[in-house]
């Protein structure tokens, strides 16, 4: 590697730019395969540290966490079984066919990170601000060397940005804060759809500990936003108040995030840079979930540097890790992305409701698109036609002419 100014340049196998659960997951995902690696883990904040999320951990997290063998990460914190969805009259509550969990990101992600650094990674509080290539690899902010860099620094990447290849794609923006759980909302997780510019929802989950997480998020319209952000924070607020009556008023902790919704097709380009998590702009455009995404796209990373480097050719990692994550999550994120265009509106939303109602099949379904890795698949949309169809039928008479 070529030291731009003749200063001394630290060198590392792999750097990690970020340290939530997209991070955690690359270092435990390479570490995993090559315990010796030189893992350099960055992030501009001290852990434990709160990210703006609603909190719900689906148990595929669980699934890919245990494959780098994190199997504690719930441990003292309770699952909830019980997913009520509504919009207007329509109503469905039904049983997870397995349980999620609500679990603060202060207390969820430090976990991750003291797995990440136990597995032999090392962990250093530095915000990155400049990302150039050199001969041999990469170097961040004139100091530190990395063969291979993943950057999983969220949803306002400086390493996506570094790649001039890559455009934004769309966005929502939410506010969450936390309030004392109502007898109403024990044991579940809520979400009541609005009628602002889909995706838009209010959720209440229970985190099982007397608090809730509360929030509101819409799909930003970057054209139509005067600020090109999206709505303010008041706007906010107020859906979430009219979807969930008296949500507000106990709350606190009120922040709100952009979230990058995934596309039709998911890009990555060649070379020694990887995305992972939000800086990959992957957070389900139909739900707003993105650990699962992160911690998938996070240990595929991890595992394919680890690999690259093994065959001496960091510069192979990015086509590497392109296909390993279309080949996971490619189809499902298409269909996510149809869902996601289907569902802004209203009718469709009400016919999955009626139709999740009816049947648990739909609703499993249903439950696997939005937090996992679920298809759109023929018996589904029988269903939901079905659904569409009872709609239209039972709809009330028109008033008649005189
Ligand atoms: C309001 C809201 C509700 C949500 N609810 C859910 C939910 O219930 N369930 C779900 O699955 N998903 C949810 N999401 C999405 C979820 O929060 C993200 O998908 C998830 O945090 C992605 O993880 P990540 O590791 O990619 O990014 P992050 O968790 O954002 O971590 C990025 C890290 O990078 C660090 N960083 C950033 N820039 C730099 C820099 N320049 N230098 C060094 N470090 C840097 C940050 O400090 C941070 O620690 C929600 C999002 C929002 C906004």
């Amino acid at each position: 590697m070529t030291p731009p100014h003749g200063e001394q340049i630290e060198s590392w196998d792999l750097v990690i730019v970020g340290a939530g659960p997209a991070g955690a997951a690359t270092a435990l995902g390479a570490l995993a395969r090559a315990p010796g690696l030189r893992v350099l883990l960055l992030d501009r904040a001290d852990f434990p540290r709160d990210k703006c999320c609603g909190d719900g951990i689906a148990p595929h997290v669980l699934d890919v966490l245990a494959s780098v063998g994190v199997r504690d990460a719930t441990d003292g914190w309770t699952p909830l079984r019980r997913l009520e969805l509504s919009r207007d009259q329509h109503r469905v509550t039904g049983r997870l066919a397995r349980p999620v969990w609500v679990i603060p990101r202060e207390v969820f992600d430090a976990r991750l990170v003291e797995r990440a650094v136990a597995a032999g990674a090392v962990l250093r509080r530095h915000r990155v601000s400049e990302v150039r290539r050199v001969d041999g690899g990469i170097v961040l902010d004139d100091r530190i060397g990395a063969r291979i860099l993943v950057g999983a620094d969220g949803a306002h990447s400086v390493v996506r940005s570094s790649l001039s290849s890559l455009s934004r794609g769309c966005r929502a923006l939410a506010i969450r804060g936390y309030s004392p759980t109502p007898e109403t909302r024990r044991g579940r997780q809520i979400i009541r759809y609005g009628d602002r510019r889909q995706p838009s929802y209010a959720w209440a989950f229970d985190r099982g500990d007397g608090l809730t997480n509360v929030g509101y998020g819409e799909f930003v319209d970057e054209h139509r936003s005067p600020d090109r952000g999206g709505p303010t924070r008041a706007i906010l607020l107020e859906q979430l108040d009219r979807l969930l009556p008296g949500s507000v008023a106990d709350g606190d902790a009120w922040r709100a995030h952009h979230l990058p919704l995934s596309g039709w097709r998911w890009r990555q380009p060649d070379g020694p840079v990887l995305l992972a998590g939000d800086a990959a702009g992957l957070i389900n455009p139909m739900t707003g979930e993105g650990i699962y995404y992160a911690v998938a796209t996070g240990v595929l990373a991890g595992r394919t540097a680890s690999r690259a480097l093994d065959a001496g050719s960091p510069s192979a990692a990015g086509a590497a890790h392109r296909s390993a994550v279309r080949g996971l999550l490619g189809r499902h994120l298409k269909h996510t992305w149809v869902a996601s265009r289907l569902t802004r509106l209203p009718v469709v939303v009400d016919a999955g409701i009626r139709a999740a109602g009816r049947s648990q099949h739909v609703f499993d379904s249903l439950v696997e698109l939005g937090l996992g890795d679920g298809r759109i698949t023929p018996r589904l949309t029988g269903g939901l036609a079905s659904g569409l169809v009872s709609g239209l039928t039972t709809r009330p008479p028109l008033p008649r002419r005189r």
